[in-house]
């Protein structure tokens, strides 16, 4: 992902070092999926969905980066052909923090799948936050199975309203 001018101030002046040391650990390959860098690589639809092939007709799982085998490159079926370019993605999206642990190095796919979960992440407790809805699983501590008893005789504890 290109920095957005307006995040640039929090990325650190060696980043390019940083981002450099973040690919050579990588070994130059998506931390996730391990599609190589710069790279043209197909990704496959139809039965081929979820995989990429690479130009020497092996087919890879395209979330875990699992070898899947060889086949005859022109049964894949190609959704498109790509060009993998790594960026590096800070796992707390965080620019501030560079600690190796909370950088990976991602092609564009697995970068926009996790940012993807990110903002579900981030809308949902968004919503939560504004919902206040009492916390139900506490109201029901000491419970720990599916049970067929009687509702709790007084749930309505925790979401009357403050008077
Ligand atoms: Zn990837």
């Amino acid at each position: 992902m290109p920095i957005k001018p307006e995040n640039r101030h929090r990325y650190p002046p060696d980043w390019p070092d940083i981002r450099a040391a973040v690919l050579e650990r990588a070994g130059h390959r998506c931390e996730r999926c391990k599609a190589p860098d710069r790279q043209r690589i197909a990704r496959g639809g139809g039965d081929d969905e979820g995989t990429y092939m690479l130009d020497t007709a092996e087919v890879f799982d395209a979330e875990t980066g699992e070898r899947l085998g060889q086949i005859h490159m022109a049964s894949y079926q190609v959704k498109r052909m790509t060009l993998v370019v790594l960026t590096v993605a800070h796992l707390d999206h965080q620019p501030e923090n560079c600690q190796m642990a909370n950088l990976r190095a991602w092609c564009q796919r697995c970068h926009l799948a996790h940012d993807r979960e990110h903002h579900k992440r981030s809308a949902w407790l968004t919503r939560r936050a504004r919902s206040g809805t009492p916390d139900l699983f506490g109201m029901m501590e000491g419970q720990d199975s599916e049970s067929t008893e009687p509702a709790l005789s007084a749930p309505e504890e925790g979401i009357r309203d403050k008077t």
